[in-house]
């Protein structure tokens, strides 16, 4: 089922107060500050705020709304707009541009900027559980990605390149770092923290997955110079990593159009969040716009807001 947008969750302030709060809390609220269930009241009337509830537990008595200790906390922007936006990105398989957002939902650049990071930051996936296992083929791969030298001017450097290492189980999730540089170690580190060593590790042939490979329960390298892509009956290959690879630059180059290093990650998070909740999977994009919205819990920005933005 795709985004219908004429849903009232988008438009309407309590529908999508309504809405998170179905997501957040399937059984009924829950005291953020102390895990309470059952004493919990919803404040009402003129005195009180929309979708405020009061804690009954004696050692917590705090008040709540179904924002407090998620990415959308002590924000300015209307709920509607939250859900609108994380809606469409949940939605845009190529990335969309916080411009983009900027004229959909009517806000300044630097609010839709800072509001697609907070959605971002919803969107990583928090202690990951590592993919693959017995009986399965991880693929690991590397890729460049930024430093377009088209761009740059002759009295300036070329912009620097940014690595990112792939895994990706096939017919699974993908598990998918920026790195410093790639060398056996920063591999290996992603590789043994993100993947059963139960599993057949593909890669190409590079130098920096010898030692690792050994640690796998089997490791075949593809040799891409001798065109070697399809062997043992299209067993050694790694088209699915190379395939979230041509999403990452489809994105950039598309809609993000300069990503720099400080952020690269949160960009990657994003479509490793879309596709480890992809069509194919039986995820829809409202089921995985709400995925992000329940995600949207115990996670905080962790860097400073760029200068001059508005609180959003
Ligand atoms: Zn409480």
């Amino acid at each position: 089922m795709p985004v219908d947008l004429t849903n009232p969750i988008f438009h309407d302030e309590d529908k999508a107060r309504a809405h998170l709060e179905a997501q957040r809390w399937p059984d009924g609220p829950v005291c953020p500050h102390c895990g309470e269930r059952e004493k919990v009241k919803a404040l009402k009337g003129k005195a009180h705020r929309k979708g405020l509830y009061q804690c009954g537990r004696k050692s917590c008595r705090k008040q709540f709304s179904v924002t407090v200790g998620t990415v959308f906390e002590r924000s300015k922007i209307p709920l509607h707009k939250w859900v609108l936006a994380t809606h469409l990105m949940a939605s845009s398989k190529k990335g969309i541009s916080a411009k983009q957002i900027e004229r959909n939902l009517g806000l300044t650049y630097k609010t839709a900027w800072f509001m697609a990071h907070r959605i971002r930051e919803a969107m990583r996936e928090a202690g990951a559980s590592p993919i693959g296992g017995g009986n399965t083929v991880v693929e690991s791969d590397e890729t460049y990605v930024g430093g377009k030298a088209k761009n740059a001017h002759k009295a300036k450097p070329i912009p620097k390149k940014h690595a990112v290492v792939t895994l990706v189980e096939r017919e699974g999730e993908v598990r998918a770092r920026h790195i410093p540089n790639v060398t056996a170690k920063t591999v290996r580190d992603h590789l043994v923290t993100k993947a059963d060593r139960k599993s057949h590790l593909m890669s190409d042939e590079s130098q920096v997955y010898i030692g690792a490979g050994k640690e796998f329960a089997g490791h075949s390298a593809v040799n891409h110079s001798a065109d070697e892509y399809v062997r043992l009956g299209g067993f050694v290959h790694v088209n699915t990593a190379e395939s979230f690879h041509a999403l990452v630059k489809r994105a950039i180059f598309g809609a993000w159009h300069a990503v720099s290093e400080q952020h690269l990650q949160r960009y990657i998070d994003e479509i490793a969040f879309r596709w480890n909740h992809r069509e194919k999977l039986g995820i829809d994009d409202h089921a995985r716009a709400n995925a992000i919205l329940r995600a949207a819990e115990g996670k905080r920005l962790t860097y400073r807001r760029p200068h001059g933005a508005a609180h959003a």
